[in-house]
């Protein structure tokens, strides 16, 4: 758990500039920043990856800027909104949990103290952030109930959750729903042109990710295209290392601390193979629709031959579900080395045709 901190990110402005889209919930929250009347309590949702903890703490800046500009925002130079933006400022509580950890009833009750007990300190309003509030236990939610109910003047709770089913529903009828929603593919793609990502590479990645920033970001990052680079080259040339080689390699992985990601990365390369498969050759009806970049690169090199089989779409299928069961898998050695070995019997399978009819004659 952390208390206290809300982002290291480099300080630039106001904040609400950073949260990518989502024009109409910006235009009604500035709105009511505008007018005075932001609710109590807002329950800010969306799925992973679109802004939402960007979208609490540019709430939290405009609640606490000392000039607030005619926009309803933070004015993002003022020493408040600077404290908002380090984390540092005493009027932004900051509760977030870890790891889906449960928060614990101790930590919340401080919390809540911390927001609704005291005056605020230096600015006009004290905000509480919780992160992700569904990660409060039903008590912890029945205690958080209380505050809700009788808010405190001056007070304003900005609860964060991918899942608002997992809050009560008296905890969530006391809040304004805040949707976030994904963007469109080819915004999230300009903006990583934007910030220097290479054309071909946002392309996929704004694809692959949903149409949400953040993950696309993190896609776009060196260290997952390093990944995604060595997956591709290891699944390609599976069919044709020797079986220590392919024993060795799924031992590094079962041991590996990145085992679900490179699973993940596995099932989107089967996937993207399955696809160049069943297009025949004809390459410009995939090549769109291909997710992983550094395949893309190959198959317009002409440097991509895949085995027509149904079967590279099964594996991606049970590539992903592994990665969704890791921590849970008895042995992860002996799923990998399975899963391995039965990629290795996908880039035979075309040799095994062709030999039917040999032995017939
Ligand atoms: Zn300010």
């Amino acid at each position: 758990m952390v208390m206290g901190t809300s982002g290291k990110e480099p300080a630039q402005g106001r904040l609400i500039d950073r949260l990518l889209g989502q024009e109409r919930v910006k235009a009604l929250l500035a709105a009511d920043l505008r007018a005075g009347r932001l609710p109590h309590a807002l329950l800010i949702t969306g799925p992973a990856g679109v802004g939402k903890s960007t979208l609490a703490r540019a709430v939290a800046q405009a609640l606490l800027c000392a000039h607030p500009d005619i926009s309803g925002w933070g004015c993002g130079i003022c020493p408040d909104c600077q404290a908002v933006e380090a984390g540092v400022h005493p009027d932004l509580h900051w509760l977030a949990a870890r790891d889906g950890q449960r928060i614990g009833l101790d930590l919340l009750r401080e919390w809540v103290r911390q927001v609704a007990a005291l005056r605020p300190a230096r600015a006009n309003y004290s905000v509480g952030v919780l992160i992700p509030a569904d990660m409060l236990t039903d008590a912890g939610q029945n205690m958080l109930l209380k505050s809700l109910e009788e808010p405190p003047e001056r007070v304003k709770w900005l609860l964060v959750t991918e899942s608002p089913a997992g809050l009560l529903p008296t905890v969530r009828s006391r809040c304004q729903q805040v949707s976030l929603t994904a963007l469109p593919v080819a915004l999230v793609e300009a903006w990583l042109v934007d910030q220097g990502v290479p054309q071909q590479v946002a392309a996929s990645v704004a694809r692959l990710s949903g149409g949400r920033p953040a993950i696309a970001r993190e896609l776009s990052a060196e260290e997952s295209a390093a990944l995604r680079r060595a997956v591709a080259e290891w699944v390609l040339q599976l069919g044709k290392v020797s079986a220590h080689r392919l024993f060795e390699e799924a031992q590094a992985w079962a041991e590996a601390q990145d085992l679900a990601k490179r699973l993940e990365t596995l099932a989107l390369v089967l996937r993207d193979l399955a696809l160049v498969a069943s297009a025949h050759g004809q390459v410009q009806q995939v090549h769109e629709l291909l997710l992983v970049p550094e395949l893309k690169e190959r198959l317009v090199k002409g440097d991509l031959r895949v085995p027509e089989s149904e079967i590279f779409i099964d594996l991606a299928k049970e590539a992903y579900q592994m990665a969704r069961k890791v921590g849970q898998l008895g042995s992860a050695r002996l799923g990998v080395e399975v899963l391995f070995l039965r990629v290795r019997d996908g880039w035979h399978k075309e040799r095994s045709f062709e030999r039917v009819p040999a032995q017939r004659r």
